[in-house]
């Protein structure tokens, strides 16, 4: 996740991956001093950018339409250790991730999954000039990139990925053409959300060769 820091509220990119995650996140910006979270991004719905949402009060969430349903049933559903191994057990698949998610929240009280309050279909500007994009994409319909106009950082959560292993066909890779049309000048880093941040000609470099 990421924080975009700014006198007129600061911004959240993604939630952290459970409300234990937040909390970190938290004590790191207290630390820092930094002004306090007004609104939460999320680039997409998946459970690793979107639990931690419980744990930041008073933030406006805001995502793309296509992540509101998704995010509506995995709301509805009964989470709990017990239930994340009977889900394994009838579906193997989902093994990679519902351990991940067993590992990540210890205790589920007060847990809750929380869709976006304010959605949009193709861009929205917060009023700290932080613009959120749709772009789409196999790895998830809702995927949004973040650009951080002053600092030319563009953060691009998990957009060019393949799909979620439980949903990824053979021929599903990386989707270098959707990397290749986000390159430009206006952009100094790239940001995805399980690499290193990369600057603009290694990026450009490893996509156009
Ligand atoms: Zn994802």
């Amino acid at each position: 996740m990421a924080v975009v820091a700014d006198e007129r509220g600061s911004t959240l990119v993604d939630a952290g991956q459970s409300p234990a995650h937040a909390r970190e996140i938290q004590a790191g910006l207290a630390a820092a001093g930094l002004p306090e979270p007004r609104w939460l991004v999320y680039t997409h719905h998946h459970w690793d950018h979107v639990w931690g949402a419980c744990a930041w009060p008073g933030v406006e969430i805001v995502g793309h339409e296509a992540g509101v349903a998704p995010l509506r049933a995995e709301a509805a559903r009964p989470w709990s250790h017990r239930y994340l191994r009977e889900q394994v057990r009838e579906n193997p698949l989902l093994g990679h991730s519902f351990r991940a998610r067993a590992l990540a929240v210890d205790c589920w009280d007060g847990f809750a999954v929380l869709p976006p309050a304010r959605t949009f279909a193709d861009e929205l500007t917060l009023p700290t000039g932080v613009l959120v994009r749709h772009v789409g994409g196999g790895h998830a319909p809702d995927s949004a990139v973040v650009l951080v106009p002053d600092s030319g950082v563009l953060l691009l959560g998990d957009c060019w990925y393949p799909p979620p292993a439980h949903l990824r066909r053979p021929e599903d890779g990386p989707d270098l053409a959707m990397a290749r049309g986000l390159l430009s000048d206006d952009v100094d880093w790239y940001v995805s959300a399980h690499d290193e941040p990369v600057r603009l000609a290694e990026a450009r470099a490893a996509l156009t060769g």
